[in-house]
C-alpha cells in the first residue's frame, strides 16, 4: 500500500539529510523516484544538505501540478515508484493534495519533507494540509537543540543577527537582503523571551531572566 508520510521538523532538524538518505534507500532497491525541492538553500533546483550531500531537483513552483506532471511522464513511459519532496512547507494545499491524489490513485510513495510552523509560530499553508491529509506524520529522529540544550521546537528568523516577529512568511528580496536574514532554532521560553544564542551571550549568567529585565531589541 502507497503511503503519503509527512517527516516534519525545526530548521535544524537534518531534514534534507534525511530526505537524499530515503531516495538512496529505494534507489539501491530498484525503485524508481523523483525529488521535488522548493527554495532550496543553494538557490538552484538541487536538493543540498547541510552535511554536504546534494542531489539533482526539480524545483516546485506554484504552477506545477503533480498530478499533470507524473501522468505526463508515465506516457512517456517513465517509471514512477516514489517521490521525495523537500521543503513541502512551501507547497501550495492544492499540490499537497495532488500528491495525496498520487497516493491513492497511483500508487506511488510520497515521502514530504518540511518545517511545520514559521518563525511566528504559524502553520505553513502546506504544512497544515499535509497534517490534515497524510498517513503517517514523523517527527524527525535528529532533533536540534536550544542554545540552552532542550529541544529546539521554534524556528526563530533573525534579521542581521536580532531576531524579528513580524514580516512575510518567506523572505523574497534581493540575495543581500536574503543573506541577512538567518533562522534559529529555540525552545518555546527560548523563542517567546525572544532570546537568540547571540543575545544570551550579552546577559550575565547569574541573572534572572524575567521578561521586563531584558534588554530592549
Ligand atoms: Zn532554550
Amino acid at each position: 500500500m502507497a503511503e503519503l508520510v509527512f517527516f516534519s521538523g525545526t530548521v535544524d532538524s537534518g531534514k534534507s539529510t534525511l530526505a537524499l538518505q530515503m531516495n538512496y534507500n529505494h534507489s539501491v532497491r530498484g525503485r524508481r523516484g523523483l525529488i521535488f525541492t522548493s527554495h532550496d538553500r543553494s538557490g538552484t533546483a538541487v536538493l543540498s544538505s547541510r552535511l554536504g550531500l546534494q542531489h539533482e531537483a526539480i524545483e516546485v513552483d506554484p504552477q506545477l501540478d503533480f498530478w499533470e506532471e507524473i501522468v505526463r511522464r508515465k506516457t512517456h513511459g517513465e517509471a514512477i515508484h516514489y517521490l521525495v519532496c523537500d521543503e513541502a512547507q512551501f507547497y501550495s494545499p492544492e499540490q499537497i493534495e495532488q500528491l495525496a491524489r498520487l497516493v491513492d490513485e497511483m500508487g506511488i510513495d510520497v515521502f514530504t519533507f518540511g518545517i511545520t510552523s514559521d518563525f511566528q509560530t504559524r502553520l505553513f499553508p502546506g504544512s497544515r494540509r499535509l497534517l490534515e491529509l497524510a498517513d503517517h506524520v514523523k517527527p524527525l529522529q535528529v532533533e536540534a537543540l536550544c542554545w540552552c540544550g532542550k529541544r529546539a521546537t521554534h524556528n526563530a528568523r533573525t534579521q542581521d543577527g536580532v531576531m524579528v516577529v513580524e514580516g512575510e512568511q518567506m523572505v523574497v528580496g534581493d540575495v543581500d537582503q536574503r543573506a541577512a536574514t538567518g533562522y534559529e532554532t529555540l525552545c518555546r521560553r527560548h523563542y517567546m523571551q525572544r532570546m537568540t544564542a547571540g543575545r544570551a551571550r550579552q546577559i550575565p549568567e547569574t541573572a534572572e531572566l524575567l521578561p521586563f529585565d531584558l534588554p530592549p531589541v
